[in-house]
């Protein structure tokens, strides 16, 4: 059996690993997807990840963070929790449509299929973002919440996911925008 591996460590990696559930070809064949509702429903595993993500955020950056932002929906979970941790304030980056104006849009790629993500104007001015989700794919999402957060005017110092699907190498396609933590990696 290969070894369990994150960015903070391999207790919290095995904590992860141990609870999420693997839905072989859902949404559309082809797909493994990686249900995080076990983690979430587990109150010590829940708040030990949060908190070893806070914790390792908190040692890799030597300025504060103004904001953690979270991409719908699963990423709103991940987000909120964290944002209490690093007593930091919240910004949604949601599915379009569902923002009042103004916001600033973008059309990208994922695994199954495109989606289109807003980002609202007037409340990150020079702000810095910690920019989180579930899960790191292709990457595309996180590229494109961190395109729409600098175009809003805040400055992404960081992307946190709790588990990073390495064989898609989304690592690369975000390589140069903001370090990434990742708590498990398969
Ligand atoms: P990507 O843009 O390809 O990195 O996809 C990441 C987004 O799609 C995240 O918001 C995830 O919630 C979701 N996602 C992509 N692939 C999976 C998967 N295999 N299992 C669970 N969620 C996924």
């Amino acid at each position: 059996m290969s070894a369990v591996v994150g960015d903070a460590g391999a207790d919290v990696a095995e904590l992860i690993a141990a609870r999420l559930r693997d839905v072989p070809d859902f949404p559309q064949p082809g797909i493994v997807f990686k249900d995080i509702a076990p983690l979430l429903a587990d109150a010590a595993a829940f708040g030990a990840a949060i908190h070893a993500l806070g914790d390792h955020v908190r040692a890799n950056h030597a300025q504060s963070v103004d904001l953690v932002a979270g991409v719908e929906a699963r990423g709103f979970l991940i987000a909120g929790a964290l944002a209490r941790e690093l007593n930091c304030g919240l910004l949604p980056v949601r599915k379009a449509g569902k923002l009042p104006p103004p916001t600033v849009r973008r059309t990208y790629t994922l695994e199954y299929g495109t989606a289109e993500i807003e980002v609202p104007l007037g409340l990150l001015d020079g702000r810095r973002v910690l920019l989180v989700d579930d899960v790191l794919a292709t990457g595309g999402t996180l590229r494109a919440a961190a395109a729409l957060l600098h175009e809003a005017g805040g400055t992404v110092v960081g992307l946190g996911v709790l588990l990073e699907l390495g064989f898609l190498d989304g690592r690369a396609l975000l390589d140069g925008l903001a370090p990434l933590h990742a708590l498990l990696r398969v």
